[in-house]
């Protein structure tokens, strides 16, 4: 994934990160990828995949305008 590919934070402008943590899920550890700002620490909620956050992130800039 190129970092190009995440839009700007809505709030300040500032550089999108693309961040993962393992999780505990039942008996199962997946990993789950959210979304933040570097800047104002905007973020958004867990998801499954990488693509998942990211649909999210930028989704949610153009519905904020
Ligand atoms: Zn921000």
């Amino acid at each position: 994934m190129k970092d190009g590919t995440l839009k700007e934070c809505p709030f300040c402008g500032g550089k999108a990160k693309l961040s993962n943590r393992l999780v505990v899920d039942g008996t199962q550890v997946k990993t789950v990828y959210h979304i933040y700002c570097t800047k104002c620490l905007a973020t958004i909620a867990e998801y499954d995949t990488e693509f998942g956050a990211l649909a999210a992130w930028n989704q949610r800039i153009s519905a904020d305008k």
